[in-house]
């Protein structure tokens, strides 16, 4: 989104004020410009023949960006049987959708694995009984080479006490498991944790996978992860993907001269491709002076937007309505009876009631970590493409809320 004649336009033409009035507040808007560009930079920064790029749909999941992604050639990467199916109304082939859930139950791999779709197990338990159930379903293994990557601990998921994964020091233990149960293993798999920071630690973690592949001779993939850290705010530290792109691909070729056979490479970015593709819009509805603080508060809350209460994340808020005002120092908070502050002290245009602020980095687990606190609908969706709008998700209603309550009549049966 940028300034064009003093009012902001996306992909330079669709005036988010407008789509505000017409859909309401709050908003998500997606530029599927940026997810292309986004994803062609990961892309041309691999080389080699045979490379994949699935895309973590948690972090945003709406059917028609699946679609939009999709046509990149990008293939899908889903955590949940949901997911899966989600993936397959899509449009992805079953094969080109991976499986990587964690600590599920056998049951719901089963399902997948009916479905099609290739599987990712991250645990010796399971991979023996699936083994001795289904020998002749490849699979791939998760592997936790213990490195700390990760911007915080909550999504640093590769270190030594995470639970994800199976430690490259139980190798011995998973050959056993492979043998005795005459499993193919496809592909190894490792995914260290969001926002990486240190390209070498990567690298290091990438080496250790390596290490693990030369003891499985049945593999067609290695499945690096993601963990692609994006700018936040001006100046931001992000992953160089040009150079990790052109370091993996050359460690790779070596590995699959080595090995005697072209695998593919894949990664499985969420945060990368998307999160800068979103916009969130939300109206002012008091500008609130304090003895201390001048708090605006919106429309919206952690209910809609968690990630700087859950994670302390940071996002960009500016004047949408009013761009060209003196700064003034802000406090935005949400409408949740919690504390919710959106960011604290920041530089704004001077806003006014009935504003429109924009929060940027909204297309990366935003939405689908909304959820109904304070039995609030969770916001529309509004995808531009082309320099076309399209409405993808209508905001909730109260019939959403209450859909799935059951009104039992316990007064009169207790009276009896
Ligand atoms: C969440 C997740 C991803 C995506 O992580 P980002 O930081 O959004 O790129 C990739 N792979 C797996 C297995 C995940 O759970």
């Amino acid at each position: 989104m940028e300034l064009v004649n003093g009012s902001y336009r996306i992909q330079g033409v669709v005036d988010p004020l407008e789509l505000c009035e017409k859909f309401d507040c709050p908003l998500y808007v997606y530029d599927t410009s940026i997810i292309k560009r986004q994803y062609d930079k990961l892309s041309n920064s691999i080389v080699l023949p045979k490379y994949k790029i699935n895309y973590a749909c948690k972090a945003l999941n709406n059917i028609n960006i699946l679609r939009y992604i999709k046509t990149l050639g990008a293939g899908l990467d889903t955590v949940s049987i949901q997911e899966v199916k989600i993936g397959l109304k899509a449009g992805f082939a079953p094969d080109d959708i991976i499986y990587t859930p964690n600590c599920v139950s056998l049951k719901e791999i089963e399902d997948a694995m009916n479905l099609g779709v290739k599987i990712n197990i991250d645990n010796l338990s399971i991979l023996e009984q699936f083994g001795h159930l289904y020998p002749d379903y490849p699979v791939c293994v998760r592997i936790n080479p213990h490195i700390f990557a990760g911007g915080n601990s909550k999504i640093s998921v590769g270190h030594i006490d995470s639970k994800f994964g199976i430690s490259f020091h139980q190798v011995p233990h998973l050959k056993r498991v492979v043998e005795t149960t005459n499993l193919k293993v496809e592909g190894l798999h490792m995914h260290t944790g969001s926002d990486i920071l240190d390209i070498e630690v990567f690298i290091q973690g990438c080496e250790i996978l390596l290490n693990t592949a030369k003891e499985f001779k049945d593999l067609e993939y290695i499945d690096l992860g993601s963990g692609f850290k994006v700018p936040y705010k001006e100046n931001d530290i992000s992953t160089d993907i040009q150079e990790l792109g052109e370091r993996i691909s050359q460690r790779f070729k070596a590995f699959c001269t080595d090995y005697g056979k072209e695998l593919t490479l894949m990664f499985e970015p969420g945060k990368f491709l998307v999160s800068e593709s979103g916009y969130f819009f939300s109206k002012v509805n008091v500008v609130k002076q304090t003895i201390s603080m001048v708090f605006a508060g919106i429309d919206s809350g952690l209910n809609h937007l968690i990630r700087p209460m859950f994670y302390g994340s940071h996002h960009e808020i500016f004047n949408v309505s009013q761009p060209n005002n003196k700064p003034r120092i802000y406090t935005i908070v949400g409408y949740i009876c919690e504390t919710d502050t959106f960011g604290a002290n920041r530089k704004i245009s001077e806003i006014s009631e009935g504003d429109i602020l924009c929060f940027k980095n909204a297309g990366a687990y935003c939405q689908t970590m909304a959820s109904n606190y304070n039995s609030r609908y969770r916001p529309a969706e509004v995808m531009v493409h082309d320099g076309e709008y399209y409405l993808i998700r209508a905001r909730e209603t109260m019939e959403d809320l209450l859909r799935n309550q059951i009104e039992v009549n316990f007064f009169e049966k207790s009276i009896v």
